[in-house]
């Protein structure tokens, strides 16, 4: 398998290029081959763009809606077989990007298909005069992914992009290039014009070819604050638009009062999905001590139960994480924990075999880790790990979980857990935080905007807020008296 760059509406079929091995995280094997884009891919691919624009910025929003949600039904169509090559690039349980990967990604592309039609400006009465504003497209924009969600990832960007008028370049993660190639497919099968989605391979050399080409218009980021503060110097040379979702650390937090089972759940949601590797993960669980006791017995025995192993089984609840040099990163972080006195509860280790007794030590496998006599200053608390390790935290007061909670260079997410009402509202409208959620976590419905605060990101991601950051606006003044001159 060679996984090439898709331009102008088919993949490119010349090999010669640099390129590298992509591996299966759950047992290290090759998948095939990425070749890297070179200076002419990058050419070949806006140019194609910039054909695919002019045919695409003048089609009605509901002509190019059709063509999304015919590409979402595609992918609905392409379900099982779309969730198996996630599966296999990203490590992540079957289950998961069957119920989750394929379906963000079809919902978004229905949502923003149905909107396309509706996407407007304002009438505005004036004296003798009227104005009006239309929300026109940006142009080419450039889409750049992390590797934990890379069709959703692909999707979120693509669907709004699209509907706009705008047509997009999209750059998957290095280490994980098979499914946004289906996305691709699946919006030449919709009817799309050639070179509306292309997609270029490659590692941050590509990422930053596109950042610095003159005609792209926007960049669109998933990934860490490092590249994020690149990206974003980088596009201010030209004060291009940009959109960064990035890192967090946020905090978790359950009152005395929550309904005990439903907050265990949102801890393991929050911190073992997808193996821990999600940039909303509440990975600062704040217990209030009344209920700290039983919280850490039910959570330790649960994730204990968590079906660890082979990630194509049905069965399997957590896969692997993505790469070899990752899991060694996590590990270094679990060294820290344990080194700066917190007490590793559980987890942890690499196990040799999975929740069927079938040997998993060639994969990149991590036991489920929970620390517990946690200090808000130690690195465990305070970097992001993107892997499955919960740092568990007692509190006694609102005021004081509040201010700690947001004691954090990070602000994508927050949760709080409470059978109190106006607490629920009175402590999330204190989080510094951008995507929140009372009683629940890490829930990301295409309705509600995702993105971050601080230093998580700029920008939003799904619903109506996600038009405005692909279209411009324009104001036009129209007189209907003379003009009024002073000479
Ligand atoms: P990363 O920053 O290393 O890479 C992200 C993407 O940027 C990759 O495609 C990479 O090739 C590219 N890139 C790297 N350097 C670049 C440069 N100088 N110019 C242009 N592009 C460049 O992140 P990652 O390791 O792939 O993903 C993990 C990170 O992503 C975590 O921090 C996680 O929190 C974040 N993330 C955020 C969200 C969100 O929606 N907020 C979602 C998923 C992941």
């Amino acid at each position: 398998m060679v996984y090439n760059q898709f331009i102008d509406g088919a993949l490119t079929t010349d090999s010669k290029r640099e390129s590298w091995v992509n591996y299966d995280p759950s047992n290290n094997q090759p998948l095939g081959e990425v070749c890297q884009a070179n200076d002419e891919d990058i050419e070949a691919a806006i140019n194609s763009s910039e054909k695919a624009f002019q045919i695409w910025k003048n089609k009605t929003g509901a002509e190019r809606g059709r063509v999304l949600v015919k590409a979402a039904d595609i992918l609905r169509s392409r379900l099982e077989q779309i969730a198996l090559l996630e599966t296999h690039d990203v490590g992540k349980p079957i289950s998961e990007s069957l119920a989750v990967d394929v379906s963000s990604a079809a919902d978004a592309l229905e949502y923003f298909g149905g909107m396309a039609a509706g996407i407007h400006g304002e009438f505005f009465d004036l004296k003798n005069a009227f104005g009006y504003t239309r929300r026109e497209p940006l142009g080419i924009c450039a889409g750049i992914g992390a590797w934990n969600y890379p069709i959703q990832i692909a999707a979120w960007k693509a669907a709004p992009a699209l509907a706009c008028g705008n047509c997009m370049i999209f750059k998957p993660s290095e280490l994980t290039p098979a499914t946004a190639l289906e996305l691709a497919k699946a919006f030449m099968e919709a009817g799309a014009p050639p070179g509306l989605f292309n997609v270029v391979q490659g590692d941050g050399r590509v990422g930053k070819m596109l950042v610095d080409h003159p005609r792209i218009a926007k960049i669109s980021l998933t990934g860490s604050v490092a590249t994020g503060k690149k990206i974003f110097s980088a596009a201010a040379t030209e004060l291009k638009h940009v959109t960064l979702e990035l890192g967090g650390k946020s905090p978790l937090i359950i009152f005395e009062d929550a309904d005990l089972n439903n907050a265990v759940s949102a801890a393991m949601l929050a911190n073992f999905y997808t193996q821990g590797e999600v940039c909303s993960n509440g990975t600062r669980v704040f217990v209030h001590r009344k209920i700290f006791d039983s919280f850490l017995k039910q959570l330790k025995e649960r994730t204990e139960r968590i079906r660890l192993g082979e990630p194509t089984d049905p069965e399997t609840q957590m896969g692997a994480v993505i790469s070899k040099v990752h899991l060694e990163k996590i590990i270094r972080f679990i060294d820290s924990g344990k080194s700066s006195g917190a007490t590793l509860l559980t987890g942890g280790f690499k196990p040799e075999k999975d929740f069927k007794g079938r040997n998993i030590s060639s994969g990149n496998f991590l036991a489920p880790a929970i620390f517990t006599n946690c200090d808000d200053s130690m690195e465990i608390c305070r970097e992001e790990i993107f892997g499955p390790v919960l740092s568990i935290l007692a509190f006694d007061t609102e005021e004081e979980v509040i201010e700690r909670a947001n004691d954090t260079l990070f602000g994508l997410s927050a949760g709080v857990f409470t059978n109190d009402i106006k607490r629920g509202h009175r402590v999330i409208h204190q989080l510094h935080a951008g995507t929140c959620w009372i009683n629940n976590y890490n829930i990301t419905p295409i309705e509600l905007p995702f993105g971050g605060y601080k230093q998580s990101g700029i920008g939003r991601e799904n619903s109506l807020a996600a038009i405005q950051h692909y279209t411009q606006l324009k104001s036009v003044y129209v007189e209907l008296g003379n003009v009024e001159s002073p000479y």
